[in-house]
């Protein structure tokens, strides 16, 4: 990695920008071999048929634990009034109902926000291509972003998730953080830039091509490119089939040991083995915007998959800011607060102008 990848306008952010990508070389690039997949979850897992085993790398890896993850990636589903509910909804209360602390905790602080896309700002949906976030969320996130620098961070491609938000003020980390680019201001100006995995775009646009074609016989398999990580979609492909498509999956990374896979929600990610995730994006944007190390920022990080707890854990380490987690249902994580669904989030990016609005004219007390 080069700091090639990395441009900022103006020579003070420079400075900030060489401590990050420092930090950055410090990490391995290249971690040992392929990765295990996740324990299996509890035995929910019932085995349907004798599976067959592939030598990776990594050693004798069994697909069945892919395929346990798989459907671990959609966790069991507690409903609203059940005491596994409530009790989860006491450790991590809804972030409407602590809407009050979240704001005193920002007196004197800037707040910068970080949203995730898919299932935050927009509901999921079968096809991945049509998950468009309504006008309303627009206009909600609009609002946000004149009183809060404020970043989208998701695994789709910069492009493609700019392209269903359609707003040039925010900052864009596409690629789960892989592809960072700050709103331009002005002519041919882009003020952060930021491809810590560039060197790895052949590769993983000829994985793109081999998976397309491995994958065509399965029905409803999606598989996306995200430019710097690909998305392999089974939230419309039978369960009978996941298996079948893991193997496929599997057969094809085992000849990319740079490249590693993680399950998101009903999704099989594949990334370069870098140390670079949603968490070092929202890193790498505090420094950019001059935060770094500060006490006078308050983040808050929403979003509702897997990969969005690696933001989370890097509030929690630095005890800063707050994390919420979009979801329904109890999960493990590392968000404080929790909101149910995108509605909700609107409804909190609503209020958070509001009470910005009504501060401004002097008449909130915190
Ligand atoms: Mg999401």
């Amino acid at each position: 990695m080069t700091n090639q990848n990395v441009v900022v306008s103006d020579a003070k952010s420079s400075m900030k920008v060489a401590v990050a990508i420092a930090a950055m070389s410090n990490q391995s690039l290249f971690p040992p071999a392929v990765p295990k997949p996740p324990a299996s979850s509890a035995g929910r897992f019932i085995r349907r048929k004798p599976v067959k085993k592939l030598e990776t790398q990594g050693g004798p890896t069994k697909i069945n634990a892919w395929v346990d993850s798989m459907r671990a990636s959609s966790p069991a589903k507690s409903p609203p009034s059940s005491p596994e509910h409530d009790s989860w909804m006491v450790t991590h209360p809804s972030a409407l109902e602590m809407f009050d602390e979240i704001t005193k905790a920002s007196k004197g602080k800037k707040i910068v926000m970080f949203l995730d896309y898919d299932g935050t700002l927009s509901p999921i949906v079968q096809d991945p291509d049509r998950a468009f976030m309504s006008d309303e969320m627009r206009a909600a996130v609009k609002a946000v972003a004149r009183y809060f620098p404020t970043a989208i961070v998701s695994g789709r491609g910069k492009d493609k998730v700019h392209d269903f938000v359609k707003l040039k003020e925010l900052y864009y980390a596409g690629s789960h953080g892989m592809d960072i680019e700050g709103p331009a201001h002005g002519t041919n100006d882009k003020s952060v830039v930021c491809q810590p995995a560039s060197e790895f775009l052949p590769m993983i646009n000829q994985v793109y091509k081999k998976l397309v074609v491995k994958t065509q016989f399965i029905e409803g398999a999606k598989v996306e490119s995200n430019k710097f990580c690909l998305s392999v979609h089974f939230r419309c492909v039978e369960e009978k089939k996941w298996a079948e498509l893991a193997e496929l999956v599997k057969e094809v990374l085992s000849d990319y040991p740079k490249l590693k896979m993680n399950y998101g929600r009903k999704v099989l990610e594949i990334k370069p083995t870098i140390k670079w995730d949603k968490g070092k994006a929202l890193e790498f944007l505090l420094e950019a915007l001059g935060y770094a190390n500060s006490k006078d920022v308050l983040p808050i990080y929403i979003g509702d998959d897997k990969t969005d707890e690696d933001a989370f854990k890097v509030l929690r380490k630095k005890k800063q800011g707050f994390g919420i987690l979009v979801s329904k249902f109890p999960k493990e994580t590392s968000a404080a607060y929790t909101l149910q669904d995108p509605s909700e989030v609107m409804c909190f990016l609503q209020r958070m102008v509001e009470w910005k609005q009504i501060s401004q004219r002097g008449y909130y007390r915190t």
